[in-house]
């Protein structure tokens, strides 16, 4: 069945049938949510954000459509978390919002950065730890925990078994066999759901179209080093604030080379004092400094972290390369960027690189240097655990169309059906009957944007006015009429905002105003003002359109004389 977006009416659920419907994370990168139905009762595997991409001005966040599941709110058995990235935990403040007693399960550095973040939001929700190889029954759903590896300590892959069978979440994960905790992603136990027989498995898609094995962090060691070897002055780290292995990468180095550190910034300070506080991350004594302190020191000795590392405008090193931040970057200073390009952002990062280079900053990246690798399993590391797992059926999930396509093609080659790799995207429905996956329909995915304290408020629409006001400017039409005989007390005034042309030319479209109104009363009755705006709008647009060949927004306010 080819996906559409289209809401549909929805078969019922079998007794002993699982539903699977992904809210978000399908045909995007963000605001991964996976709803499991089973015997009347939902299971939520993650819920986090999409980060706006240029088109989408002013918004603060995306997070999942709740539509499908507002009215049965009560009927959550829990939310299970894989691992902390926001956009995997970045949505739950806003579901608990909806009801705050659901149950929140994950790892220790994942509830205490959901800790964290419902603070902020002054929800006290039930956080429950749970640790890789336990076991927890949660209504109809036996979940099990099992250890993944991947850019965020403490990931976890979740299997869950119910009377439709066993399905196996791999949440965002690969397969670095010397990753710098030790921890690595538990393929004895995937053999072991293997051998059990896993009937549907949802495998993470990012880096489905990547050759190969993803490097290794350790390999990553000697360009950072030498980074810190050999830059005369300041280092400026920017990276993710939740990456705490490439934090300790970097603390280690900074360490050797005689460097003191500060972080900077509210989430880079909170999120390492939790890896701190907890032992995810090892600082040596009397490396961290205040960033006070820090600035007495001599250039050659100061490293600074920060995030930003995605061109984000508010945050600290977009901040620093537009000379709005207390850190003035300076010449000769090395600002290194220790993170992955998410598709998306090319652009924010290019303009973030060349504005620090006009600084003067020598500026590493992955595109010039070894200093960063992706948290995510290449296509030799999926095939080998499709190989390993032999699952019955498979879902890609965590990606772009493409990412999903290559991601089942690679099912397909280790000897999965192509009619057993169900490619579906955000809100399709995958019913698991009978051992079979299959998509029966769809339910709302709409883009649910965050706005400041607004949740919804901004639409699609609302989002097309403000991209008009960005590129074609305003034009306010004040018009003071008699709205019984449709006739102006005045000429109308009309104020420009952001259009070129004067507004003088303006007078040129009076007549037509003129007529039109006059055209609203020839039934005899009031005018309305909302009538009147309607008709002024629709004149001035279409003359402005056929005079100038453009289309600003066009805002009329009606006055009754
Ligand atoms: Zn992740």
């Amino acid at each position: 069945m080819t996906p559409t977006n289209k809401p549909t009416t929805l078969p019922k659920l079998p007794k002993d049938g699982l539903r699977v419907v992904p809210l978000g994370g399908l045909g995007e990168i963000g605001r991964n949510m996976t709803v499991l139905e089973h015997r009347g009762k939902l299971l939520v595997i993650d819920c986090g954000v999409l980060f706006p991409e240029e088109h989408q001005p002013g918004v603060d966040v995306i997070l999942p459509d709740f539509t499908w599941i507002r009215d049965r709110l009560d009927k959550i058995a829990a939310i299970v978390l894989t691992h902390g990235h926001e956009d995997h935990i970045g949505g739950v403040p806003y579901l608990l919002k909806e009801r705050p007693d659901i149950p929140v399960y994950g790892s220790k550095l994942t509830l205490a950065f959901v800790q964290a973040k419902v603070q902020e939001h002054r929800l006290k929700p039930d956080l429950i730890e749970v640790k890789a190889g336990e076991r927890i029954t949660l209504g109809d759903f036996e979940c099990e925990f099992v250890a993944v590896n991947h850019s965020i300590p403490d990931g976890l892959a979740i299997a869950v078994r119910t009377t439709a069978g066993l399905l196996l979440h791999t949440g965002d994960f690969k397969m670095d066999q010397f990753p710098l905790d030790n921890r690595i992603t538990d393929l004895r136990s995937f053999a072991r759901l293997g051998e059990e027989g896993v009937d549907l498995f949802l495998v993470d898609s990012t880096n489905a179209e990547v050759p190969g094995f993803t490097t290794s962090e350790r390999e990553l060691t000697s360009a950072i080093e030498t980074v810190f070897r050999t830059s005369p002055k300041r280092i400026i780290v920017s990276s993710f604030a939740s990456h705490v292995h490439r934090i300790q990468q970097v603390l280690d180095a900074a360490h050797a080379s005689g460097r003191k550190v500060a972080f900077v910034g509210r989430s880079m300070v909170r999120n390492m004092g939790i890896a701190r506080d907890l032992g995810y991350l090892l600082v040596p004594d009397g490396l961290i400094v205040d960033i006070k302190a820090l600035e007495k020191l001599p250039a050659n000795r100061i490293t600074l972290v920060c995030t930003g590392s995605q061109g984000e405008p508010m945050a600290a090193l977009a901040r620093m390369a537009n000379r709005d931040h207390m850190i003035r970057v300076d010449d000769g200073d090395t600002v290194l960027l220790a993170s992955s390009l998410i598709p998306g952002n090319e652009n924010a990062i290019y303009r973030l690189i060349n504005g620090l280079a006009r600084l003067g900053a020598n500026v590493v990246h992955s595109g010039n240097a070894k200093v960063h690798v992706s948290g995510h399993a290449s296509a030799g590391e999926l095939v080998y655990c499709y190989n390993i797992v032999e699952p019955a059926n498979v879902m890609p999930v965590h990606g772009e169309w493409r990412h999903l396509h290559a991601n089942g093609a690679l099912a397909e080659r280790t000897g999965v059906p192509h009619d057993r790799v169900v490619l579906a995207e955000d809100g399709a429905v995958v019913d698991l009957v009978n051992g079979r996956a299959k998509i029966v329909g769809q339910v709302p995915a709409k883009h649910i944007y965050v706005d400041g304290q607004t949740v919804g408020g901004v639409t699609e629409e609302s989002l097309q006015d403000r991209r008009t006001l960005a590129q074609e400017g305003a034009i306010t039409v004040v018009v003071i009429a008699d709205l019984r005989t449709g006739r102006l007390a005045e000429n109308p005034d009309f104020i420009i905002h952001g259009f070129v042309h004067d507004a003088a030319e303006f007078n040129a479209v009076v007549p037509a105003i003129e007529t039109a109104l006059a055209n609203l009363v020839g039934t005899g009755k009031r005018i309305s003002p909302s009538q009147a705006e309607e008709a002024i709008k629709r004149t001035v647009s279409r003359w402005v359109n056929k005079k100038y060949r453009r289309g600003p927004m066009i805002i009329p306010v009606v006055i009754e004389e």
